[in-house]
């Protein structure tokens, strides 16, 4: 039996890391769609499809749970109802999805996929919204997510790059002393 486990996963953090830990103990394989690939340096996707699969490795470490894991990605196609179909055409099979995303269980359930949605942990602290502005206002965000994907992320400087991005060119005073 093999479950599909999607999200954008910007950054991946320690909510993520639990609904897989519960997927793992109902079926014997999970594919992880890093969803949104090709997007990355804007304030709601920071990361390359590439570097989120670093930071997905980095926290699966060596354990049994990564020899039962099939990391992959899939870009954007813009065509909601055609979704579940790109989704098929490149990824491995899969038997049941696990999502707790509106639209993403809704496309799957009328597709007639069977679709479970695992329960929420502490949704107000561990959602990658609330880590991307802890990240930007320098608080405390590294406890959010697993210790290998803090370091990744220092490793990258990406806190430093989420800063950055949104930025606007216009001209601005010079601020005096
Ligand atoms: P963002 O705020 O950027 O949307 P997110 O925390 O929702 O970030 P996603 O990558 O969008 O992260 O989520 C992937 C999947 O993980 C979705 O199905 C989402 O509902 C689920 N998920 C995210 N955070 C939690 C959590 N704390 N507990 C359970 N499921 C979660
Ligand atoms: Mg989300």
């Amino acid at each position: 039996m093999r479950g599909l486990y999607i999200g954008r996963f910007q950054p991946y953090h320690l909510g993520h890391q639990a609904v897989l830990e519960k997927i793992a103990d109902e079926v014997d394989e999970i594919v992880i769609v890093i969803g949104s690939a090709q997007e990355s340096h804007t304030a709601e996707n920071p990361f390359t499809g590439g570097e989120r699969m670093e930071m997905i490795y980095a926290a699966l470490g060596k354990a049994d749970l990564r020899k039962r894991c099939i990391v992959t990605t899939l870009q954007d196609i813009n065509r909601n109802s055609l979704w579940v179909t790109h989704l098929r055409s490149m990824v491995p099979c899969f038997d049941v999805v696990y999502s707790n995303n509106p639209l993403v269980v809704r496309l799957f359930s009328e597709a007639k996929v069977t679709v479970k949605k695992p329960p929420l942990y502490q949704r107000e602290l561990y959602s990658g919204t609330a880590i991307r502005n802890l990240m930007r206002q320098d608080g405390n965000w590294t406890d959010l997510v697993p210790g290998n994907v803090a370091k990744f992320i220092r490793q990258i400087n990406g806190v430093e790059r989420l800063c950055i991005v949104p930025k606007s060119d216009s001209f601005e005073m010079p601020s005096h002393e």
